[in-house]
């Protein structure tokens, strides 16, 4: 059986188109976007700006000069947290975080934490949500940040943006949104949700690895930022390095296509997702879905098999590809932090699955991945 990639929230595989966009700026125009006296540098440059415009525009940002390019989504969330609370009044040294928050933001403010920052960590709803009404009740006028992600990256829940950002800005705090799970699932737009800072991921949106950015809001307010690499002075000073000029190129047309089939696609992935679930659920009533029904990235399934630990459904479910959560924590055996959130047991959050569904799977694939799920827990459960 040909091997079958279902887990398109770990990562996504390079869209042909985007390697193809790519693939010059290793070659003919090589040149070091910062290099003013030649037109291989110029070339450079131009390919830069153009692809900050292409993802500008999927952002709804109002000038291609809020995006700063980093290595990353951890690297972007690295520097919306540090660089805000850093440069902030002291007065104000409080981050808010969500509890199901990817690691990179968790991480980041435990270690604010330990450099005297204060922390609060915001429960969420069983379903993953954040209630702004809590929100508004854990608001300090000391807080300066507050970091809730788009989209969750193990359960797929999607908060109310919107409804947080309005909280947030009525005590006179920013809002970050880690971005990197939802970007081209659903119409995410910095100006229309009064975003102040996001994180972007490009391979998480068919483009390659180790290239992302962070929007930084510059007016209405203009957010000021500490950098946390220095050196050249390059992105406004924000974050100083050489560009990755051929994955920024590659980050800009994964943009421009999500921008222009990501309507359509998003369709067609959650009725495979749909089609997956529903015959999991036909065969198998025992099983529970994670996650929020109604507000949920449109290729996340996220399966909890009782008494089947994740680690031994996936060892036989061989050449399918799926994840008991989060690949950043793969490495970790302890059972998932977002899930205990949630309000799940130990006992049952280490026996759940994550499905990602993505642009480049297929009727055929979902059918064999059912049934292959199917007859392996049926197999498994008669030998408890
Ligand atoms: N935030 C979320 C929600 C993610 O899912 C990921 C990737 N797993 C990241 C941040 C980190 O992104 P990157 O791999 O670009 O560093």
């Amino acid at each position: 059986m040909p091997r079958i990639f279902l887990d398109n929230h770990s990562t996504t595989p390079v869209d042909p188109r985007v390697l193809e966009a790519m693939l010059p700026y290793f070659s003919e125009h090589f040149g070091n976007a910062a290099s003013r006296s030649h037109e291989y540098g110029w070339d450079a440059n131009n390919a830069v700006q153009a692809s900050r415009e292409s993802i500008a525009a999927l952002v709804g940002a109002t000038s291609s000069k809020e995006i700063v390019f980093t290595s990353g989504a951890t690297e972007s969330n690295n520097l919306a947290l540090k660089g805000v609370l850093e440069s902030s009044d002291p007065a104000r040294n409080r981050v808010i975080v969500s509890a199901i928050e990817h690691k990179s933001v968790l991480d980041t403010a435990a270690h604010l934490h330990a450099k005297g920052f204060q922390v609060t960590t915001l429960p969420v709803n069983a379903l993953g949500r954040v209630d702004p009404e809590r929100l508004r009740e854990a608001l300090t006028d000391d807080t300066a940040l507050v970091s809730v992600m788009l989209a969750n990256n193990e359960i797929g829940t999607v908060q109310p943006i919107f409804e947080i950002a309005s909280v947030v800005h009525e005590r006179g705090a920013l809002l970050h949104v880690d971005a990197a799970q939802g970007l081209g699932s659903l119409d995410f737009n910095v100006e229309g949700m009064n975003v102040d800072l996001a994180s972007l991921s490009a391979h998480k949106i068919y483009g390659p690895k180790g290239c992302g950015a962070l929007y930084v809001r510059s007016k209405r307010p203009r957010v000021r930022l500490s950098p946390q690499i220095h050196g050249g002075g390059h992105e406004l000073g924000l974050r100083s390095g050489t560009l990755n000029v051929p994955a920024i190129v590659g980050f800009a047309r994964a943009c421009e296509l999500m921008q222009k089939e990501g309507a359509v696609e998003r369709v067609r992935i959650a009725s495979l997702r749909d089609a997956l679930e529903t015959r999991l659920l036909r065969a198998l009533p025992q099983i529970v879905v994670n996650g929020d029904p109604m507000n949920r990235l449109c290729g996340n399934c996220n399966v909890i098999f009782p008494n089947i630990e994740s680690g031994t459904l996936i060892r036989n479910l061989g050449d399918v590809a799926v994840s008991s959560g989060s690949a950043c924590s793969s490495a970790t055996p302890e059972p998932s932090y977002v899930l205990r959130a949630l309000g799940i047991s130990t006992a049952m959050a280490r026996c759940s699955l994550r499905f990602g569904v993505g642009r480049f799977n297929t009727q055929a694939e979902i059918e064999v991945v059912a049934e292959r799920v199917v007859d392996e827990v049926e197999r498994l459960g008669n030998l408890h």
